[in-house]
Protein backbone atom coordinates (compact mmCIF):
# COMPACT_ATOMS: atom_id res chain seq x y z
CA UNK A 1 0.00 0.00 0.00
CA UNK A 2 1.25 3.24 -0.95
CA UNK A 3 0.27 6.07 1.89
CA UNK A 4 1.15 9.84 0.65
CA UNK A 5 0.87 11.98 4.09
CA UNK A 6 0.44 15.88 4.24
CA UNK A 7 3.15 16.27 1.62
CA UNK A 8 4.01 19.79 0.63
CA UNK A 9 6.97 21.31 -1.70
CA UNK A 10 8.26 24.48 -2.25
CA UNK A 11 10.56 25.77 -5.51
CA UNK A 12 11.61 28.81 -3.82
CA UNK A 13 8.46 30.63 -2.93
CA UNK A 14 6.25 28.78 -4.98
CA UNK A 15 4.28 25.84 -3.29
CA UNK A 16 3.80 23.25 -6.27
CA UNK A 17 2.33 20.63 -3.96
CA UNK A 18 -0.02 21.90 -1.19
CA UNK A 19 -0.40 19.37 1.83
CA UNK A 20 -1.45 16.39 -0.51
CA UNK A 21 -2.48 13.26 1.47
CA UNK A 22 -4.02 9.84 -0.22
CA UNK A 23 -3.12 5.93 0.01
CA UNK A 24 -3.29 3.62 -2.79
CA UNK A 25 -4.04 0.22 -1.66
CA UNK A 26 -2.78 -2.93 -2.75
CA UNK A 27 -4.87 -3.80 -6.14
CA UNK A 28 -6.15 -0.34 -6.65
CA UNK A 29 -5.67 2.06 -9.68
CA UNK A 30 -5.60 5.86 -8.57
CA UNK A 31 -6.01 8.61 -10.60
CA UNK A 32 -3.82 11.86 -10.17
CA UNK A 33 -5.66 14.35 -11.96
CA UNK A 34 -4.63 18.49 -12.66
CA UNK A 35 -4.41 21.06 -15.00
CA UNK A 36 -0.93 21.88 -16.75
CA UNK A 37 1.24 22.93 -13.87
CA UNK A 38 -1.03 21.60 -10.85
CA UNK A 39 1.83 19.65 -9.24
CA UNK A 40 1.47 16.05 -10.50
CA UNK A 41 4.97 15.32 -11.83
CA UNK A 42 6.40 16.85 -8.83
CA UNK A 43 3.97 14.52 -6.69
CA UNK A 44 5.22 11.53 -9.02
CA UNK A 45 9.15 12.91 -8.40
CA UNK A 46 8.76 12.80 -4.35
CA UNK A 47 6.71 9.68 -4.47
CA UNK A 48 10.01 7.95 -6.60
CA UNK A 49 12.45 9.57 -4.09
CA UNK A 50 13.93 11.42 -7.02
CA UNK A 51 13.35 15.21 -4.83
CA UNK A 52 12.50 15.28 -1.47
CA UNK A 53 9.18 16.86 -0.21
CA UNK A 54 9.55 20.04 1.98
CA UNK A 55 7.21 18.45 4.28
CA UNK A 56 5.22 15.01 4.95
CA UNK A 57 6.38 11.67 4.17
CA UNK A 58 5.60 8.63 1.91
CA UNK A 59 5.61 5.37 2.72
CA UNK A 60 5.13 2.20 0.62
CA UNK A 61 4.20 -0.96 2.58
CA UNK A 62 4.91 0.97 5.91
CA UNK A 63 8.37 2.10 4.62
CA UNK A 64 10.16 5.05 3.76
CA UNK A 65 11.17 5.08 -0.01
CA UNK A 66 15.07 4.68 -0.41
CA UNK A 67 17.23 3.25 -2.64
CA UNK A 68 16.00 -0.43 -2.41
CA UNK A 69 12.37 0.23 -2.47
CA UNK A 70 12.84 2.20 -5.49
CA UNK A 71 13.61 -1.44 -7.23
CA UNK A 72 9.91 -2.04 -6.76
CA UNK A 73 8.54 0.84 -8.29
CA UNK A 74 7.62 1.00 -11.88
CA UNK A 75 7.89 4.48 -13.99
CA UNK A 76 6.42 4.95 -17.28
CA UNK A 77 6.26 8.70 -18.63
CA UNK A 78 5.19 10.64 -21.88
CA UNK A 79 8.41 11.81 -22.04
CA UNK A 80 10.59 8.82 -22.76
CA UNK A 81 13.84 7.78 -21.02
CA UNK A 82 15.16 5.02 -23.22
CA UNK A 83 18.46 5.14 -24.42
CA UNK A 84 18.30 5.19 -28.21
CA UNK A 85 21.17 3.62 -29.31
CA UNK A 86 20.87 0.23 -27.58
CA UNK A 87 18.74 -2.26 -29.17
CA UNK A 88 15.02 -3.37 -28.01
CA UNK A 89 17.19 -6.34 -26.39
CA UNK A 90 20.11 -4.46 -24.72
CA UNK A 91 17.94 -1.18 -23.45
CA UNK A 92 15.56 -4.08 -21.38
CA UNK A 93 18.45 -6.24 -20.48
CA UNK A 94 19.69 -3.25 -19.21
CA UNK A 95 16.91 -2.14 -16.74
CA UNK A 96 16.51 -5.38 -15.76
CA UNK A 97 19.52 -5.84 -14.64
CA UNK A 98 19.83 -2.47 -12.73
CA UNK A 99 16.20 -3.34 -10.61
CA UNK A 100 18.25 -6.40 -9.81
CA UNK A 101 17.10 -9.19 -11.58
CA UNK A 102 19.31 -12.28 -11.94
CA UNK A 103 20.82 -11.71 -15.54
CA UNK A 104 20.07 -15.32 -16.98
CA UNK A 105 16.30 -14.98 -16.34
CA UNK A 106 16.05 -11.56 -17.45
CA UNK A 107 17.40 -12.88 -21.61
CA UNK A 108 14.34 -15.59 -21.16
CA UNK A 109 11.99 -12.89 -20.06
CA UNK A 110 12.76 -10.25 -22.57
CA UNK A 111 11.52 -12.91 -24.92
CA UNK A 112 8.22 -13.76 -23.32
CA UNK A 113 7.42 -10.15 -22.80
CA UNK A 114 8.38 -9.17 -26.44
CA UNK A 115 5.94 -11.72 -27.44
CA UNK A 116 3.42 -10.81 -25.43
CA UNK A 117 3.61 -7.12 -26.81
CA UNK A 118 4.08 -8.21 -30.39
CA UNK A 119 7.51 -6.57 -30.90
CA UNK A 120 9.34 -9.80 -30.98
CA UNK A 121 10.63 -8.41 -34.58
CA UNK A 122 12.49 -5.44 -32.86
CA UNK A 123 14.78 -7.30 -30.39
CA UNK A 124 17.51 -6.39 -32.10
CA UNK A 125 16.82 -3.11 -33.70
CA UNK A 126 18.10 0.01 -32.22
CA UNK A 127 15.35 2.21 -29.51
CA UNK A 128 15.52 4.97 -32.11
CA UNK A 129 14.51 3.40 -35.52
CA UNK A 130 11.14 2.16 -33.71
CA UNK A 131 8.14 4.26 -34.13
CA UNK A 132 6.79 6.01 -31.40
CA UNK A 133 4.32 3.74 -30.04
CA UNK A 134 6.65 1.30 -30.36
CA UNK A 135 9.21 2.89 -28.19
CA UNK A 136 6.38 3.19 -25.73
CA UNK A 137 5.85 -0.05 -25.52
CA UNK A 138 9.52 -0.86 -24.92
CA UNK A 139 9.47 1.47 -21.88
CA UNK A 140 6.02 -0.14 -20.58
CA UNK A 141 8.18 -3.69 -20.04
CA UNK A 142 11.48 -1.71 -18.76
CA UNK A 143 8.82 -0.45 -16.13
CA UNK A 144 7.07 -3.61 -15.55
CA UNK A 145 9.28 -6.94 -15.90
CA UNK A 146 10.59 -6.75 -12.48
CA UNK A 147 6.99 -6.92 -11.26
CA UNK A 148 6.55 -3.69 -9.38
CA UNK A 149 4.62 -3.33 -6.10
CA UNK A 150 3.95 0.41 -7.10
CA UNK A 151 3.70 1.88 -10.99
CA UNK A 152 3.05 4.96 -11.98
CA UNK A 153 2.24 5.89 -15.15
CA UNK A 154 2.29 9.49 -16.37
CA UNK A 155 0.27 9.96 -18.85
CA UNK A 156 0.94 6.13 -20.69
CA UNK A 157 -1.56 6.22 -23.56
CA UNK A 158 0.05 9.09 -25.48
CA UNK A 159 0.80 7.81 -28.95
CA UNK A 160 -0.31 4.64 -28.88
CA UNK A 161 -2.99 3.33 -31.34
CA UNK A 162 -6.62 2.06 -29.68
CA UNK A 163 -5.20 -1.79 -30.15
CA UNK A 164 -1.73 -0.98 -28.96
CA UNK A 165 -4.05 0.85 -25.75
CA UNK A 166 -5.72 -2.22 -25.79
CA UNK A 167 -2.92 -4.25 -25.62
CA UNK A 168 -1.20 -1.84 -22.34
CA UNK A 169 -4.44 -1.78 -20.31
CA UNK A 170 -4.59 -5.21 -19.97
CA UNK A 171 -0.81 -5.54 -18.75
CA UNK A 172 -1.74 -3.35 -16.35
CA UNK A 173 -5.37 -5.43 -14.87
CA UNK A 174 -2.87 -8.24 -14.58
CA UNK A 175 -0.62 -6.34 -12.41
CA UNK A 176 -3.19 -5.08 -10.65
CA UNK A 177 -4.73 -8.78 -9.94
CA UNK A 178 -1.50 -9.21 -8.63
CA UNK A 179 -1.72 -6.88 -6.13
CA UNK A 180 0.36 -3.77 -7.67
CA UNK A 181 -0.65 -0.77 -6.63
CA UNK A 182 -1.01 1.91 -9.67
CA UNK A 183 -1.57 5.33 -9.92
CA UNK A 184 -2.48 6.95 -13.28
CA UNK A 185 -2.40 10.47 -14.47
CA UNK A 186 -4.14 11.85 -17.66
CA UNK A 187 -5.20 14.61 -19.15
CA UNK A 188 -8.13 12.50 -20.91
CA UNK A 189 -10.74 11.83 -18.49
CA UNK A 190 -12.45 8.82 -19.97
CA UNK A 191 -9.30 6.61 -19.38
CA UNK A 192 -9.50 7.96 -16.03
CA UNK A 193 -13.19 7.22 -15.61
CA UNK A 194 -12.70 4.04 -17.46
CA UNK A 195 -9.81 2.85 -15.09
CA UNK A 196 -9.92 4.46 -11.67
CA UNK A 197 -12.04 3.72 -8.74
CA UNK A 198 -10.76 6.38 -6.69
CA UNK A 199 -8.72 10.22 -7.46
CA UNK A 200 -7.57 13.55 -6.41
CA UNK A 201 -7.86 16.43 -8.94
CA UNK A 202 -5.13 19.21 -7.83
CA UNK A 203 -5.51 22.62 -8.54
CA UNK A 204 -2.43 24.70 -8.04
CA UNK A 205 -0.56 21.87 -5.91
CA UNK A 206 -3.74 21.68 -3.38
CA UNK A 207 -6.56 18.66 -3.84
CA UNK A 208 -9.75 20.04 -4.55
CA UNK A 209 -12.21 16.80 -4.98
CA UNK A 210 -11.19 13.34 -3.63
CA UNK A 211 -12.36 10.08 -3.46
CA UNK A 212 -14.41 7.43 -5.18
CA UNK A 213 -15.56 8.27 -8.87
CA UNK A 214 -19.08 6.80 -8.05
CA UNK A 215 -19.37 9.12 -4.65
CA UNK A 216 -18.23 12.13 -6.64
CA UNK A 217 -20.18 11.55 -9.63
CA UNK A 218 -23.52 11.31 -6.87
CA UNK A 219 -22.12 14.08 -4.56
CA UNK A 220 -21.91 16.62 -7.45
CA UNK A 221 -25.51 16.66 -7.67
CA UNK A 222 -25.82 17.98 -12.06
CA UNK A 223 -27.72 15.24 -13.81
CA UNK A 224 -28.00 15.20 -17.44
CA UNK A 225 -31.26 13.98 -19.12
CA UNK A 226 -30.55 12.41 -22.33
CA UNK A 227 -33.85 13.33 -24.35
CA UNK A 228 -34.86 11.67 -27.98
CA UNK A 229 -38.10 12.62 -29.96
CA UNK A 230 -40.14 14.74 -31.93
CA UNK A 231 -40.71 18.51 -31.53
CA UNK A 232 -39.64 18.41 -28.57
CA UNK A 233 -41.20 21.86 -27.02
CA UNK A 234 -37.30 23.16 -26.05
CA UNK A 235 -38.42 26.73 -24.60
CA UNK A 236 -41.25 25.31 -22.33
CA UNK A 237 -38.17 22.78 -21.22
CA UNK A 238 -35.95 25.87 -20.83
CA UNK A 239 -38.32 27.84 -18.11
CA UNK A 240 -38.81 24.62 -15.46
CA UNK A 241 -37.02 25.64 -12.36
CA UNK A 242 -33.95 24.02 -12.09
CA UNK A 243 -33.08 23.23 -15.41
CA UNK A 244 -29.67 24.64 -15.90
CA UNK A 245 -29.12 24.37 -19.29
CA UNK A 246 -30.40 22.52 -23.21
CA UNK A 247 -28.56 21.57 -25.69
CA UNK A 248 -28.45 19.66 -28.80
CA UNK A 249 -26.13 16.87 -28.70
CA UNK A 250 -26.17 14.02 -32.00
CA UNK A 251 -30.05 14.64 -32.48
CA UNK A 252 -30.89 14.43 -28.99
CA UNK A 253 -31.27 16.99 -26.07
CA UNK A 254 -29.14 16.87 -23.43
CA UNK A 255 -30.95 18.84 -20.42
CA UNK A 256 -28.58 19.99 -17.64
CA UNK A 257 -30.73 19.90 -14.35
CA UNK A 258 -29.74 20.62 -10.65
CA UNK A 259 -30.26 17.59 -9.30
CA UNK A 260 -32.37 14.56 -10.18
CA UNK A 261 -35.79 15.51 -8.56
CA UNK A 262 -35.97 18.21 -11.86
CA UNK A 263 -36.06 15.03 -13.81
CA UNK A 264 -39.75 14.14 -13.32
CA UNK A 265 -40.52 17.87 -13.75
CA UNK A 266 -39.15 17.11 -17.08
CA UNK A 267 -40.91 14.25 -17.63
CA UNK A 268 -44.26 15.62 -16.75
CA UNK A 269 -43.54 18.81 -19.78
CA UNK A 270 -42.48 16.40 -21.98
CA UNK A 271 -44.84 13.03 -21.33
CA UNK A 272 -47.20 13.17 -24.09
CA UNK A 273 -44.87 14.45 -26.89
CA UNK A 274 -43.57 11.14 -29.11
CA UNK A 275 -40.25 10.31 -27.22
CA UNK A 276 -38.00 7.55 -27.81
CA UNK A 277 -35.70 7.87 -25.30
CA UNK A 278 -35.59 9.41 -21.61
CA UNK A 279 -32.48 8.53 -19.69
CA UNK A 280 -31.38 10.53 -16.65
CA UNK A 281 -27.26 10.24 -16.88
CA UNK A 282 -24.27 11.00 -14.60
CA UNK A 283 -22.13 13.93 -15.40
CA UNK A 284 -18.52 13.04 -17.12
CA UNK A 285 -15.49 13.36 -14.71
CA UNK A 286 -14.74 16.10 -17.71
CA UNK A 287 -17.71 18.21 -17.05
CA UNK A 288 -17.47 17.88 -13.20
CA UNK A 289 -13.66 18.97 -13.91
CA UNK A 290 -14.21 21.46 -15.66
CA UNK A 291 -16.78 23.17 -13.03
CA UNK A 292 -14.79 22.26 -10.17
CA UNK A 293 -11.36 23.70 -11.19
CA UNK A 294 -13.64 26.41 -12.58
CA UNK A 295 -14.81 27.56 -9.57
CA UNK A 296 -11.64 27.19 -7.54
CA UNK A 297 -9.71 29.08 -9.91
CA UNK A 298 -12.69 32.04 -9.93
P1 LIG B 1 1.74 19.03 -16.49
O1 LIG B 1 0.35 18.47 -16.58
O2 LIG B 1 1.91 20.25 -17.37
O3 LIG B 1 2.83 18.03 -16.67
P2 LIG B 1 2.09 18.99 -13.60
O4 LIG B 1 0.77 18.85 -12.94
O5 LIG B 1 2.91 17.77 -13.74
O6 LIG B 1 1.91 19.70 -15.00
P3 LIG B 1 4.40 20.09 -12.18
O7 LIG B 1 5.37 19.84 -13.29
O8 LIG B 1 4.48 19.21 -11.01
O9 LIG B 1 2.89 20.10 -12.75
O10 LIG B 1 4.59 21.62 -11.73
C1 LIG B 1 3.96 22.18 -10.57
C2 LIG B 1 4.51 23.58 -10.33
O11 LIG B 1 5.88 23.52 -9.92
C3 LIG B 1 4.46 24.50 -11.55
O12 LIG B 1 4.16 25.79 -11.09
C4 LIG B 1 5.89 24.43 -12.08
O13 LIG B 1 6.23 25.63 -12.74
C5 LIG B 1 6.71 24.25 -10.81
N1 LIG B 1 7.93 23.46 -11.02
C6 LIG B 1 8.01 22.19 -11.47
N2 LIG B 1 9.29 21.75 -11.49
C7 LIG B 1 10.06 22.79 -11.05
C8 LIG B 1 11.47 22.96 -10.84
N3 LIG B 1 12.34 21.99 -11.09
N4 LIG B 1 11.88 24.17 -10.38
C9 LIG B 1 11.00 25.16 -10.12
N5 LIG B 1 9.67 25.06 -10.28
C10 LIG B 1 9.19 23.89 -10.74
Amino acid sequence: MLEVKHITKYYGKNKAVDDLSFTVKNGEIFGLLGENGAGKTTTFRIIMGLIDASLGEVLLDGKKIDYNLTDKIGFVTEERSLLTKLTVFEQLKFYGVLKGLDERKVEKDIDKWLEKFEITDYKNRKIKELSKGNQQKVQFISAIMNNPKLLILDEPFTGLDPINVKMMKEAIYELQKKGASIIFSSHQMEYIEDFCEKLVILVKGHSIVRGSLKEIKESFGIKNIMLRGKDLPIEKIKKIKGVIDVTKVKGELEIKIEDKLVASKVFDIVKDYDITKYDVVEPTLNEIFIKKVGEYNE
